[in-house]
This record gives C-alpha cells, structure tokens and sequence, in this order.
C-alpha cells in the first residue's frame, strides 16, 4: 500500500496506475489494453508527445502490465511485488535509460549486451529510453541491430518529444503512439477530481489560470496546483492561482479586449495600468488577448455553428461572456484587432518599452476610424451612374486612414448593346395582317425572335435602301455576314420576310468594296450599337469621374483614378 505523505508531490501520488487512468489518453489508453488483451503485445514503442503529457507514464504501465503477477494484463494490480518494484524504480528487469545522457554507441552496446541474459524475475525484459531523439546517429545504429530480431523476452520503449529526429529505420520497427496535448478543460477536471480526493475546497474558476499556464502538461498542471495549495494553505482562489502562474487575470484580459472593441482609450489606458500592477508579462498578456480576439472572431463573423466551440478550450461560462464581446463587435474589427495585437507581439521584447508599445498600438487602434461603410459608398457610386443627386456624403463621415484604393468601380446601368424590340412579333400563324416594319433596326429586331442567328448577321450588313419594294445590302467578305452572300440563304430570308413582313420586294445583297465605288458603306446596325455605347460608357465614365463622392475619395485617400470599370445591369 502506497502510504499517504504529507510531502508527496501531487503528480507522484495521483501518477495513473491503471490504462482506465491515463487522463486525455483514450485512444493510446484503449490501443495498449487491447493489445494485452489479444497477446499481440508490440515489443518495440515510440511514445511521442510534448513535455508533460505523460510519456513515461503509459510507459511504465504498459511496463507494469506486462510483468505484474497478474499478468499480462491491461489492469496491472499495483500491489504485487512486480508493480510497486516498477512504481518506486527499482525493478530489475525494467531499466530506464536516459537518452540525453547516455547517447553513445559505447551506451548501447552494453545495453545490447545485457539483452541475451533472460530477465531475473519477470517475464519481461524492459528498456525504457527516454529522450531516445538524443541517441546519436551509432547508437541509433547499433540499437537497429537489436530492433531488427529482439529475443522475445524484450521489450524497447521509447518516449521523445522530437518524433522527426528519429531515424526511419528505427521508427519503422516500432508502434508508435502520439501522445495528445492536454486541453485546459481535460486539466481542469483532472485537478478539480484530485482536490476533491485530497478533501480541498476551492472557489469556482480558479483551477483555469494554472491548466492555462500548464499548456497541456498534466505533470506542470500538478506541480503548480501543489505551489497553490502550499502558497493558499490549502484555501484555492481565483486570485491566488493567478498570482503563482506568469498569466494576466482573466478578468483583465477580458477588460483589454472589451476597451479595444469599444474603441475606448481611456478604459484601454486604466485597464493596462491594471495589467501592469500585476506584474505580469505583457507579452503574455498580448498573446492571451489575441487568443481572445480570435475566438470572439470566429464566433462573431463565422457563427457560432462555425467550428466547434468546445474546440476553443474556454468553459461555458467565458464561451457566452465572449459571444457578449463578439456582438458588440463592429464587422471585422475582431479580426483588426486580432492583427494589431499580433504586430503589437512583434514589437515588444520584454523591456520596460513594451507596456507603451501596447498602449502606442490600442490607442492608435482606438483612434482609428474604422472602414468606410462600402455598402453605402457602392449605393452612392448607382446614384451618380442614373444621374440621381448624390447622397452619400454621409458614407464619408469618418474619413478612413487606410491605403488609397487605386480603381474606382462603378457598377453602371448601360442599355443592351442591340436595342430591344419594342414591336410585338407576328409569327405567320397570326390571322391579322402581317405590317412591314418602319425602319431596318426594327425588322432586325423583330427578325431576332424569329432567327437571333440570322438577324446577328444582318445586324452586321451596310443597308443602302430599305422599303417594301427593295431592301438593298452589302456584307464585308471577311464579316460574319458573309454567308449571306449565298444565294440559298437569300432565299431563306426572302421566304421570312415574306411570311413575317409580308414582304413581297426584292432582297438585294452584294458583296461590299466589290465594285471600284469609292463611297463609304452607311453604318450596320452592330457599328451604330457599338458607338452609341461606347458614348453612353464615356458619358458614364466622365460622370463618375466628376462626381462628388469620387471626388471626396480622392481628396481623402489622396489617390487618383486609374480605371473606370462599367458593368451592364440588365
Ligand atoms: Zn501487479
């Protein structure tokens, strides 16, 4: 029976004696209980993980499971001879080696020579190499050899912090388990399990400051709640933990986000002068209010169905005080304030420069009118496109000090290129007469319900004469009118007109610059489209260019307008 010392390190005396108790561990947990199980034990083990996360641990219990008189068994007794030999680190066939200090293929080669001896009272002969990534590039050599065919009564383990620094040719002999980073909420209910076994009280939320300060190491998380509790004389609160960790207060955490989305500088001001009675590390505190802004980031502008909350590592509690921060929250600020902290972290280098660095950049954030609202300046850039007086003077309001935007899009309304037909169609079916159109731009138009391919080509054609006894025509050879010229598509387009028009006249189509006439083809239907847009585009253009809101972005940004980009709004 392990005897209750009132000097016991916490992290020793709650070390887990059991797979069930590997906390945060499950699926190495599960997979090492399953291999005993099914006696398909794996004779060579990388546990890989960040200081903390209980490496040797599970090393040690898979140790234990394998030579408990019981055993092999995936729930080691802990009070047979074997277990508490393995607990206390005096078992004779388990030897624990650290790689940091004996790196040496000398090292190694005793090692592997103590292999061939049968173990002396186990069934198992264990090697427990912690730090293996430290071996060197030989000893790593000289352990394949033994890795290659191990007698069946060996057993390597391995835990190393540095998985990428172990050698292929190890690390494909091996089983390797990563180990998970503990998140502060696994830590908390660790802690908050072990102080109700030690019969401690402590005041609700101040286990958080020391499972954030631990950083997913169980082990760091013990050590600290033992300082807690020596510094509280066994009286845990919120105060206290914080004082024995190098983290802000979360309240004041809280504060300092809370005055930046406010844009408050007179609460940022009192609120850093509050972190800096603490006399904690500013630059921790930058890192934990940037953490902050994020989260409230993602929970402002992505949603809360996002991403998992449970994810961000806060308890019930801070997730809806930081959807109250995230609400108030201009949108994308959070994000803004998230990169200025981040520049902010850049700046500061731990000298008493740092807390103005802190205020230089909330203030300057504080300050910082914010992004022009676009959706009005978008509405005031329609106005001036349909020649409606402007009323977006008010989307200037807080002149933006960002960098000065080079183009300026108007999004314009410009008819269709082809005027639309205004005429209704008379298909031949119609029992009223059909009516020959009053000009060529209207039986083409008329002619697109009826043929849209046809009517581009004639869109296209130079008209000489147009009247109910002649429609005269000439095509570029080289337009994509040309196939006019066939005369079986003349008579195609005579039968049409007939039906449609009811035209009974001669359709006269010549191939243009045919003859030595010198007079210039009258305009096609698609070249007078054409100019008559480009007016209408440089009418646009000009009146954007003049017009105030432009005018007032230019003066503000101290730009100039490169480009006018005019789209069709149907
Ligand atoms: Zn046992």
């Amino acid at each position: 029976m392990t005897k209750p010392s009132p000097h016991q390190p916490l992290a020793r005396k709650y070390r887990p004696q059991t797979f069930d108790q590997l906390v945060g561990q499950d699926t190495t947990a599960r997979a090492l209980a399953n291999a005993i199980q099914m006696g398909r034990t794996p004779q060579a083990v990388i546990f890989s993980g960040v200081r903390g996360v209980g490496k040797t641990t599970t090393a040690r219990l898979y140790a234990k499971a394998l030579n408990c008189e019981a055993g092999p068994t995936p729930s080691p007794c802990g009070k047979c001879e074997s277990c508490r030999a393995i607990t206390s680190g005096n078992h004779e066939d388990v030897l624990e080696i650290d790689g940091a200090s004996n790196t040496s293929v000398d090292d190694i080669r005793l090692l592997r020579d103590s292999i061939g001896y049968v173990p002396q009272r186990s069934p198992y002969k264990v090697y427990l190499i912690d730090e293996v990534h430290m071996l060197s590039q030989s000893a790593f050599n000289a352990l394949l050899k033994t890795l290659e065919e191990p007698p069946a009564h060996v057993v390597f383990l391995f835990a190393t912090t540095e998985l990428q620094k172990i050698p292929q040719t190890i690390l494909s002999r091996c089983q390797v388990f990563l180990l998970q980073k503990m998140t502060a909420k696994t830590v908390t209910s660790r802690l908050e399990e072990i102080l109700r076994l030690e019969g401690l009280q402590h005041e609700p939320g101040s286990l958080r400051p020391i499972a954030r300060e631990a950083r997913g190491s169980m082990r760091d998380a013990l050590t600290l709640l033992d300082q807690a509790i020596a510094v509280g004389n066994g009286k845990l609160t919120t105060a206290l933990c914080e004082s024995i960790t190098a983290q802000a207060p979360h309240e004041l955490v809280t504060a300092l986000l809370c005055a930046l989305v406010a844009k408050d500088p007179k609460q940022v001001m009192a609120t850093v002068e509050r972190i800096e009675q603490t006399g904690t590390d500013l630059v921790t505190v930058v890192e934990d209010v940037a953490q902050l802004t994020r989260h409230a980031f993602v929970i402002r502008d992505l949603g809360r169905n996002a991403m998992d909350l449970a994810q961000l590592d806060l308890d019930s509690n801070e997730i809806q005080e930081l959807e109250g921060i995230a609400k108030s929250a201009a949108p994308f600020d959070l994000n803004r304030i998230f990169r200025m902290l981040v520049r902010c972290r850049q700046d500061m280098d731990g000298s008493p420069l740092d807390r103005w660095i802190l205020e230089n950049n909330s203030l300057e954030w504080c300050l910082d009118p914010g992004l022009p609202d676009l959706q009005q300046y978008r509405s005031a850039l329609n106005a001036t496109a349909s020649g409606t007086p402007a009323t977006a003077s008010s989307a200037l309001a807080s002149p933006p000090t960002t960098a000065a935007p080079a183009v300026v899009v108007a999004q314009a309304i410009t008819p269709a290129a082809a005027p639309a037909p205004k005429p209704l169609v008379q298909t031949p079916a119609a029992s009223a007469a059909p009516t020959f159109p009053g000009t060529w731009a209207e039986l083409v138009a008329m002619w697109r319900q009826h043929r849209p391919l046809q009517a581009g080509k004639l869109e296209d054609a130079h008209l000489h004469s147009f009247s109910p006894e002649l429609i005269s025509l000439t095509v570029q050879e080289t337009s994509f009118a040309r196939c006019l010229l066939n005369k079986d598509e003349q008579v195609k387009l005579q039968q049409g007109f007939s039906d449609l028009f009811g035209f009974k006249g001669r359709i006269a189509i010549e191939k243009a610059d045919s003859g030595a006439s010198v007079s210039p083809a009258p305009e096609s239907l698609a070249q007078k489209s054409d100019r008559e847009t480009r007016a209408k585009q440089a009418d646009l253009r000009q009146a954007a260019v003049n017009h105030q809101t432009t005018r007032d972005l230019l003066e503000i940004f101290g730009g100039k307008v490169e480009d006018v980009r005019i789209k069709n709004v149907d």
